[in-house]
């Protein structure tokens, strides 16, 4: 049984939505055990002094605002239509996503000056607003909960802004994106007064350290490669890793093998580069953390 007046972090995250199971991964991946099941409003982590609280993603900034909850994790989205009063920690690399404006495919409309005088349908009507008086361009934007990809096809708006991150759904409903606002991604959000807390900071400088881990994680690679021997210098400028390769050698005479870690942005470039050396039998292994 969670005990939510207890000394523990307090961490809201989305109950039901696209952010919630990447979120429960994340936290997993930070080594966090707790259990948690669709009707449970909270959990207790087992091995880490967390509650975990479900609640609306749009909620979450004010109760994290407030300091009812430490902690959240919520779109980036949200935090430019709301501007709450909250600090954010990191970037957690999911749930990414545009908010683009789109009208309908056969619209006269093809760039954003000609949606002047026009009305625009979304669910972000803050951000909306905020980027056409930027551009200076006069619109109407009304406010639609759900369903935004609608609104042309039933006469309400001649476009739509809203969040999109493979483009299907606009496909489909046959919209053609004009613009991107901005880009979102799941972000990990604080109460401005825990920082100044002593018992507080402690444990949420132990939580970041593990989120972090996970994070710098994902941008790098483990990679095995059998090579000659006489390769090794030129291997090393193309991987100079993270800090020196391990190389053991091979049963073949004047082969070794290589472990090295590699930059996932600079991965298939690399793998290239050591394929046309004559590099052979390279196997590639995901980190689930770093911690340097
Ligand atoms: P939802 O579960 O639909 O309320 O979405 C929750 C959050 O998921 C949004 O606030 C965005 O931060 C994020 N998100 C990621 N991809 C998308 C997408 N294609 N459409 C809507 N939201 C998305």
């Amino acid at each position: 049984m969670a005990d939510l007046s207890s000394k523990n972090l307090k961490l809201a995250i989305q109950k039901e939505g696209r952010l919630t199971e990447e979120t429960l991964e994340f936290l997993r991946k930070a080594g966090l055990e707790f259990e948690s099941y669709k009707q449970r409003l909270f959990s207790t982590c087992k091995n880490f002094p967390l509650e975990i609280i479900y609640l609306r993603d749009d909620d979450i900034p004010d109760y994290v605002a407030s300091g009812t909850v430490d902690l959240g994790v919520v779109g980036q989205n949200i935090l430019y239509e709301e501007r709450p009063k909250v600090k954010k920690l990191l970037n957690l690399r999911f749930g990414s996503c545009s908010l683009i404006i789109a009208v309908p495919k056969e619209s006269a409309v093809s760039q954003i000056k000609d949606l002047k005088g026009k009305t625009i349908a979304t669910t972000y009507p803050l951000s909306v607003k905020y980027f056409f008086k930027k551009n200076k361009i006069a619109v109407n934007v009304v406010r639609i909960k759900g369903s935004v990809e609608i609104a042309p096809a039933l006469g309400v708006a001649q476009a739509i802004a809203d969040l999109t991150s493979t483009g299907s759904t606009l496909a489909l409903n046959d919209l053609r994106i004009l613009t991107k606002i901005y880009e979102s991604e799941a972000v990990l959000v604080a109460n401005r007064k825990i920082l100044s807390q002593v018992s507080k900071k402690i444990i949420l400088e132990k939580l970041l350290t593990r989120f972090k881990a996970v994070l710098s994680a994902k941008n790098y690679k483990y990679v095995m490669m059998n090579a000659p021997q006489n390769l090794l210098p030129k291997i090393r400028k193309i991987v100079p890793g993270l800090k020196s390769p391990t190389i053991s050698p091979l049963a073949k005479q004047g082969w070794i093998t290589i472990q090295v870690v590699v930059k996932e942005d600079v991965f298939w470039q690399t793998i290239e580069k050591l394929k046309s050396l004559g590099v052979s039998s390279i196997i590639v292994l995901p980190i689930e953390k770093t911690i340097i």
